[in-house]
């Protein structure tokens, strides 16, 4: 499922979204209304409420209106509530009247939440309804079909995500991967897969995964946090460690730019930089799934511009 970004302004931060967050679980809410979701995203940056929801899905896209690593106000819960703090918060467009659009439209979010979930290791207790922070009947037309119908949508989506990543990889290489675990320590995460937590032993860790200057910071953790969330993180000495491990594999040109946007950044080194094309990077460098999330992108810019990024 293709996301389209559409995030508030900076300015509008203090308003839309002002703390900082690291989601715990997806919060599913229904518009009560029948606009898609371009102008659900659009009326939601423009006015100055403090309501605010990181996506809105219809029966063709899903619109991304808040970053993820910032709240919204959407759960009814309050300025300290659990909702609002830690919970991606996903609008199911077309709800008032329903009809073939909202089902299509239940349908997508089912496969965005899902997508979301797969990224971060979550299983389906992490799928919440606004209902369960708030006396607040709502997603009302999804629970008027049945909540558990629903869950069982996202879990069929799930299982599928999870499948095609567990698959061997078809490339033939060796590389093997440490055991998925989530965490946000990396220490406490390689001792709960019983794996030496040492500096040294991440160091080699950290080089194996493209991290040749690993000095424990919290960017360079946080990256191998989420190698590990997403069961890719390749084991120390599984690949070769020196510099010399170019000679079979070849990268593209290094994107020195600063550009936060994978498109653009393929682009300025002469790359092709269609969602088809990018879909075959993806999958040269360990994305079998890809469906141009805002993590996938980041993850290939990241490995862009460390001049990692596999050539397809
Ligand atoms: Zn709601």
């Amino acid at each position: 499922m293709e996301i389209v970004k559409d995030l508030v302004s900076s300015s509008k931060y203090d308003i839309k979204c002002p703390y900082s967050m690291t989601p715990k679980f997806i919060v599913i809410h229904n518009t009560a209304n029948d606009a898609p979701a371009k102008n659900e995203i659009s009326y939601m940056k423009s006015n100055n409420n403090e309501v605010s929801f990181h996506f809105a899905v219809d029966d063709v896209e899903a619109r991304q209106g808040l970053p993820l690593d910032r709240n919204g106000w959407h759960a009814g819960d309050g300025g300290n509530g659990q909702g609002n703090r830690y919970g991606i918060a996903i609008e199911i467009c077309y709800s008032k009247s329903g009809g073939d659009k909202f089902t299509k439209a239940e349908k997508n979010a089912a496969k965005l939440a899902a997508q979301l979930m797969h990224e971060r290791g979550w299983d389906i207790s992490h799928l919440k309804k606004h209902q369960d922070f708030s006396n607040k009947y709502c997603p009302h037309r999804t629970l008027d079909l049945g909540w558990d119908r629903f869950k069982k949508m996202v879990q069929t989506e799930l299982n599928t995500l999870n499948g095609s990543t567990e698959k061997p990889s078809d490339t033939g290489t060796s590389t093997s991967y440490y055991k998925k675990f989530n965490s946000t320590s990396i220490v406490d995460g390689l001792k709960s897969i019983g794996v030496d937590s040492s500096f040294s032993n991440r160091e080699k860790i950290a080089k194996a995964n493209g991290i040749s200057n690993y000095s424990g910071s919290a960017s360079q953790n946080e990256k191998l946090l989420e190698l590990a969330r997403n069961g890719k993180l390749k084991k120390a000495g599984s690949t070769s460690t020196s510099g010399s491990s170019n000679a079979s594999t070849s990268y593209y040109k290094k994107y020195t730019g600063k550009s936060g946007s994978i498109v653009d950044a393929l682009k300025a080194i002469g790359v092709d930089s269609s969602y088809d094309y990018r879909k075959t990077i993806a999958k040269k460098n360990g994305i079998n799934n890809y469906s141009g999330t805002a993590s996938q992108n980041e993850k290939l810019l990241s490995l862009l511009k460390q001049g990692k990024l596999k050539k397809a």
